[in-house]
């Protein structure tokens, strides 16, 4: 098989789009899987609309997602001259044409089809018009478009999608199709056929909604003579309604995902299964995974919703899957991070866990992590997690409420003699005493049991005091981290708000 080259097509018109990493992605895993290559393209002939910002927030999110290109980076808009020399070829050999039909024309007999309910397709007036003429036109300096000139003895196009297998168009459904504004300016359809006959392209891996395209772009690789690479149609990415995805019901920048404290491998793992998966039931990859498992037969042909509780369910996964050393450095660096310093919502006081080139505080803080680790989702909520570790002992606020609770059979009322009983225990303890969770453990299971109490009656209230809240890590782990003498002002605290 000859080389396999794909391309990464994005029009920088807009931040790194969801949709397009997962084109990439899919692009990405390919050429990797089949040792091939990777071409980055920037379609920037819209000129009004490309902006460099885009560019490089685009250039920056492949990396950060973990996958890369080939060589150099192609722009379209140095490519003019390449067009133009093309542009000037099917021109000349009468396989375009210069249309001066207006805009006002088209729109009239646009409504009319649509009054007559039939598809609208341009008319050709401009098809076989005198060359005379139109000079005289061009001369004149009247607006004009380049058209191709649908061949009359083709009456469909065929082609082997990867995922869809064959598909066929007629050509009764296209018409003389505008390759270019003018000379200087081709449009999309025709450039991508000169750059991916240029750049070697082997396969085409796109969304879907370019798949009214590639009967196009097929008749000009034919009229050029040039070998037409493979297509390969991904689905769409529907919203929970099944509507297209749309910035109203979802986020779709990139950024707005790293940002909600999603971890890059995760939001390439959940992007990966949007549209494709294993035979198995596999669902956590790694990339290297991905590109051996990775193969275009197993894209799915139905639109791919976007489920973000998946998302949350593979990002927490990944979460858990992490040493403490390295989620500790991932929420550092989510912490320092431009979005979560430009973010009003995530605008937190890194202050507040002191100097971490300090040792002490550097330990105590990865400590508090390792007791929110495995119930973080996303990075964001990191920080309202850790609070309870870093709030004033003597003066924890919290509502007396929530020592109610059904189960435990406790409440304010009995919270007092539980957290009571627990200050026993813990003050009896011998000076040496290893203040460890399992250790504290078997001390507290034998003594609940001893005064013939359940284990919830008592460790439930005791969780409340530690942490002020009903939902914590386990409350021996945060006797252990506290430690003795914090341990006991945070009961004592609970104690005078019970009483
Ligand atoms: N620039 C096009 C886009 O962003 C690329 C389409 C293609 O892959 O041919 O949709």
């Amino acid at each position: 098989m000859s080389e396999i080259i794909v391309r990464y097509p994005p029009s920088p018109t807009g931040f790194f789009h969801i949709g397009t990493a997962r084109t990439v992605l899919y692009n990405f895993l390919f050429a990797q899987k089949n040792k091939g290559k990777a071409i980055m393209r920037m379609e920037d002939t819209d000129k009004n609309r490309s902006e460099k910002q885009f560019e490089e927030n685009i250039l920056s999110g492949i990396q950060t997602l973990g996958m890369k290109w080939d060589g150099e980076i192609e722009y379209q808009s140095k490519r003019t001259e390449i067009y133009t020399k093309y542009l000037s070829q099917l021109l000349a050999e009468d396989k375009a044409y210069y249309c001066f039909s207006t805009p006002e024309e088209l729109n009239t007999l646009r409504e009319l089809a649509q009054k007559e309910k039939r598809a609208f397709r341009y008319p050709e007036t401009w098809r076989g018009a005198d060359k005379k003429l139109v000079q005289e036109k061009l001369d004149a300096g009247e607006k004009s478009v380049i058209r191709y000139k649908l061949p009359k003895n083709v009456s469909e196009i065929t082609f082997t999608d990867a995922v869809r297998g064959e598909v066929t168009i007629k050509l009764t459904e296209l018409d003389d199709f505008v390759i270019a504004k003018n000379l200087e300016t081709a449009l999309y359809n025709f450039c991508v056929v000169i750059d991916d006959h240029d750049m070697n392209i082997s396969h085409v891996i796109r969304g879907e909604d370019h798949i009214s395209n590639t009967p196009k772009q097929i008749l000009l690789f034919k009229e050029f003579g040039w070998e037409i690479p493979t297509f390969a149609h991904l689905p769409l990415i529907l919203n929970a309604d099944k509507s297209k995805l749309s910035k109203r019901k979802n986020k779709v920048s990139v950024d707005d995902y790293l940002a909600d404290g999603f971890l890059p491998e995760a939001l390439i793992n959940f992007l990966a299964l949007l549209g494709w998966n294993t035979s198995d039931e596999q669902e956590i990859f790694t990339m290297e995974e991905l590109v051996e498992k990775f193969s275009l037969d197993r894209v799915h042909k139905g639109g791919a919703i976007f489920d973000i509780e998946k998302l949350k369910w593979i990002n927490q996964e990944w979460i858990k899957k992490m040493d403490i050393s390295e989620f500790y450095k991932r929420v550092l660096e989510y912490w320092k991070s431009e979005y979560v310093k430009k973010s009003e919502k995530y605008n937190f006081d890194i202050s507040l866990f002191g100097d971490l080139n300090n040792e002490k505080n550097s330990i105590f803080l990865q400590e508090a992590l390792a007791l929110v680790k495995d119930r973080t989702k996303q990075l964001s909520e990191v920080f309202e997690n850790l609070e309870l570790f870093y709030t004033e002992d003597a003066t924890l606020a919290y509502s007396t409420d929530i020592y109610f609770h059904k189960k435990m059979k406790t409440s304010r009322e009995t919270a007092e003699e539980s957290l009571k009983f627990a200050k026993k225990i813990i003050e009896n303890l011998d000076d040496n005493f290893k203040f460890t969770a399992d250790n504290l453990k078997t001390v507290f299971v034998e003594k609940i049991k001893e005064a013939g109490f359940k284990n919830g009656y008592i460790l439930y209230p005791l969780r409340v005091a530690l942490s002020g809240s009903e939902f914590s890590p386990g409350t021996l782990e945060l006797l252990e981290i506290f430690g003795k003498e914090r341990s006991l002002v945070r009961m004592n605290r609970g104690i005078d708000l019970c009483q």
